[in-house]
């Protein structure tokens, strides 16, 4: 069984999301770190790519959708694969649901729970520690929470309707979390 990360940025899930690949063997797809390598490579797709991650925005539909679709058909069905960032609105929703339905592929969904305060002081320590532009500035942050709650949190809203999403706090230390996300699971 697949599984699927939500959390707001800051949340920790990708900090969890390493973890729990490391203790049972997942395959990781994060969805902002492949776009990353793609804003880096140079490339005209790359440069595109860039201004959205640079001002907050979502990278568009098709740009993302076959991202993921490659990540998917490339791997063995054998391989567990832990989604971090992706689907991120409703529309990536019916086709990641379309993606992994052709390929046979189950999936759970793990919502990290944190408010908004404590994800920003969160995302800003990390901007320091990775040095992200657009962890860095409080105005592109507040637009990519906007963007969760507006857009990411109906989604979550939806697969929860369909019994697939289990909630974990995200509060405290990433050693608490991770105890919390295993129960969980
Ligand atoms: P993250 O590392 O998850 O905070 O994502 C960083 C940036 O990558 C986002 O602000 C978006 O510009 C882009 N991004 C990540 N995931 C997606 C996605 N599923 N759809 C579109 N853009 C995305």
């Amino acid at each position: 069984m697949d599984l699927v990360f939500f959390g707001i940025q800051g949340s920790g899930k990708g900090t969890q999301a390493k973890r729990l690949a490391a203790e049972f063997g997942y395959d990781i797809f994060e969805a902002g770190g492949e776009l990353r390598k793609i804003a880096a490579s140079g490339s005209e797709l790359g440069q595109t790519v860039k201004t959205y991650i640079d001002q907050g925005h979502l990278v568009p539909h098709e740009i993302i959708m076959q991202v993921v679709k490659e990540a998917v058909l490339t791997r063995p069905k054998t391989t567990k694969i832990l989604f971090d960032g992706i689907p991120r609105d409703g529309a990536q929703m019916n086709d990641f649901n379309l993606i992994m339905k052709n390929a046979g592929r189950d999936f759970l969904c793990i919502h990290f729970l944190l408010d908004a305060d404590a994800a920003i002081a969160r995302i800003l320590g990390r901007a320091k520690a990775e040095s992200r532009a657009d962890d860095a500035n409080t105005e592109i942050i507040t637009r990519r929470m906007n963007t969760f709650r507006e857009k990411t949190m109906p989604v979550i809203q939806e697969y929860k309707k369909s019994g697939k999403v289990r909630e974990v706090s995200a509060e405290g230390s990433v050693d608490g979390i991770y105890e919390e996300l295993k129960k969980a699971l």
